[in-house]
């Protein structure tokens, strides 16, 4: 976990489920080859949030550092 994951996890539990289910619906997208990825995985947090931003972050299946969308999706990684 992320220093703000463990930050997050002193939080009443409630809120921590609340804030990790959502943050593990927001999916990032790469551009070179669509390996999906969830925020949570980043040891991001995306709580209350709207729009679909663009992060650039280095892609763990191609090595690429690129532009990944990230948009709400939820459900399981994997399914592009
Ligand atoms: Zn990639």
């Amino acid at each position: 976990m992320s220093f703000f994951q463990r930050l997050a996890a002193r939080l009443p539990s409630r809120w921590y489920a609340s804030m990790r289910e959502e943050t593990e619906g927001w999916k990032t997208g790469c551009a070179q080859c669509g390996h999906q990825r969830s925020v949570w995985d980043w040891g991001g947090i995306r709580w209350k949030a709207k729009g679909s931003p663009r992060w650039r972050l280095r892609c763990p299946a191609c090595g690429q550092s690129n532009w990944h969308k990230v948009e709400w999706r939820p459900g399981p990684t994997g399914l592009a």
